[in-house]
């Protein structure tokens, strides 16, 4: 008699049928603090895949201010902010934060996704209707799932579709990023702020991609259309992206904090992260505030590169933001362009479902102010022979001839 009557999933036979349609995911290791010089596997590569905007992740005085933390701190905070992690660093960061982005308050979370569930599921509960566009960060739409609210998702960035939705029930809360993490476009923000007031209902903007570079003094989407902050809308901003550092942080009123202080589980049931983080991501906010040389920096890049892709033909998105996707297709076209990248010294991300939908596998490459002219000109030249050698037949030839496992890193 076999011991259980149930034998475990093959897990081998799902890994090798991901393997086999081009969606199985490896890990590179870096040898290299985060800047455009990546180290992978002791093999000096460009790399255009990291979300440290304004180049703030290796910054010497955000660096000298984490490890000031750690000598006036120690490392670790000891106990959720609710018992005895909650220090003077995290108290001023808060402070800071609220002042930056023009909110009564500001509640410092562990990490964007905890953020994210602890903020819906805080607001809206089972069967409550909230409203999600459909191509929010997996983050929002799990913390929809998890408050088991009735979840609709509308069209992408389409508010007149959000507005027939708000039509036919009463929704709690409406959700979308400022900018949209895979496309780089933004959400239509004046639209849906109208809308959700009309309705009565919270909006929660997830600004991750957008604050440090887009608004005045790098105060996101919300100021890039010169929208206020009221009472209505929420912000969630993460700290692991523009500002160089790691955590994140919900704006809101005097009573939503509170509320998320009593409520949000992922906030009162986890360690507070270190004080010397806080330290170092107050630093690193008055660097994003003050240096607007890395925006305009930033901007210049990106211009650089669009004209140069158009010149080329390349399949472009409509992004003005520093995520700059190029449009594969299939899963096993965006593997190969990245491929074809990585075998000339460059690194970039092939972002294949679920991360996006069936059929629009892509690049996702990504700009920061610590990137050079001549860096983009390098990959521009790069992705002129990749456009080549696809047009002659050659870039599937060698994935053909050796299958899969010859392109392992
Ligand atoms: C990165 C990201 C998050 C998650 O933030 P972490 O701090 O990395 O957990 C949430 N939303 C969006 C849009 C993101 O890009």
């Amino acid at each position: 008699m076999p011991l259980s009557p149930h034998p475990l999933p093959d897990l081998r036979a799902r890994l090798d049928e991901l393997e086999t349609a081009h969606l199985y995911r490896r890990r590179r290791v870096q040898d290299a603090p985060q800047q455009p010089q990546a180290l992978i596997n002791g093999r000096p590569m460009l790399s255009f895949c990291s979300n440290d905007y304004l180049g703030l992740a290796n910054h010497p005085e955000v660096i000298a201010a984490l490890q000031r933390g750690a000598a006036r701190w120690g490392v670790g905070s000891g106990a959720a902010h609710l018992v005895s992690g909650h220090s003077a660093a995290h108290e001023a960061l808060e402070e800071t934060l609220a002042a930056f982005t023009g909110y009564p308050r500001a509640l410092l979370f562990s990490t964007g996704y905890m953020a994210n569930l602890g903020v819906i599921a805080a607001l809206a509960g089972r069967g409550d209707r909230v409203c999600e566009d459909r191509l929010n960060h997996a983050s929002l739409l799990d913390a929809a799932l998890l408050a088991r609210a009735d979840l609709r998702r509308y069209p992408h960035a389409d508010a007149p579709a959000l507005a027939r939705l708000l039509g036919d029930a009463a929704t709690r809360l409406i959700a979308t990023d400022g900018v949209f993490s895979m496309d780089g476009d933004l959400a239509p923000l004046p639209a849906l702020t109208q809308i959700a007031h009309r309705a009565g209902a919270w909006l929660l903007i997830d600004d991750a991609h957008g604050l440090g570079v887009l608004g005045r003094g790098g105060r996101g989407s919300l100021d890039h259309f010169g929208l206020a902050p009221d009472a209505s809308t929420i912000l969630m901003g993460t700290l692991g992206k523009s500002f160089g550092t790691f955590g994140a942080f919900v704006a809101g009123s005097e009573d939503l904090i509170e509320t998320l202080i009593q409520r949000a589980r992922p906030y009162i049931y986890t360690t507070a992260s270190p004080p010397a983080l806080a330290e170092a991501t107050c630093v690193s906010l008055g660097l994003v505030e003050r240096e607007d040389w890395r925006r305009e920096r930033l901007r210049a890049l990106i211009a650089r590169f669009r004209q140069g892709a158009a010149q080329l033909g390349l399949p472009l998105a409509d992004s003005q933001t520093p995520i700059q996707p190029l449009l594969a297709g299939s899963a096993a076209r965006a593997l190969a362009w990245s491929q074809a990248l990585e075998a000339q010294g460059i690194l970039v991300s092939a972002i294949r479902p679920p991360t996006v939908p069936e059929g629009t596998a892509r690049l996702r490459i990504t700009f920061s102010a610590a990137h050079t002219e001549a860096d983009i000109d390098r990959l521009l030249g790069a992705l002129t022979r990749i456009l080549a050698d696809e047009l002659s037949g050659g870039l599937f030839r060698p994935l053909e001839r050796t299958g899969n496992a010859g392109h392992r890193l």
